[in-house]
């Protein structure tokens, strides 16, 4: 596939998948709050707190192509593998 000159920019967002210990809702964050904070949230569903960098699942990076006016125009997933 033959990219568009319109969409040469790219930029990242590192993503932490995170898993409720309580009941199983899964969490997508940054992952600096996740690894560099270690932080505390509290679920959404059940309303437990759990502690995001210890129920850590997976890691991602997202990403986003953005054209000339640095608007994003599609994304897409890389997989890191170097932290997990
Ligand atoms: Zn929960």
């Amino acid at each position: 596939m033959i990219e568009e000159a319109s969409m040469r920019e790219k930029a990242w967002l590192d993503v932490s998948i995170t898993r409720c210990p309580w009941c199983g809702r899964y969490f997508a964050d940054a992952s600096w709050y996740v690894v560099e904070l270690e932080s505390d949230i509290e679920c959404g569903d059940c309303h437990k707190t759990f502690n995001t960098k210890k129920q850590l699942t997976d890691r991602v990076m997202l990403e986003f192509r953005i054209d000339e006016k640095g608007k994003t125009r599609e994304t897409k997933l890389t997989k890191l593998t170097k932290h997990i």
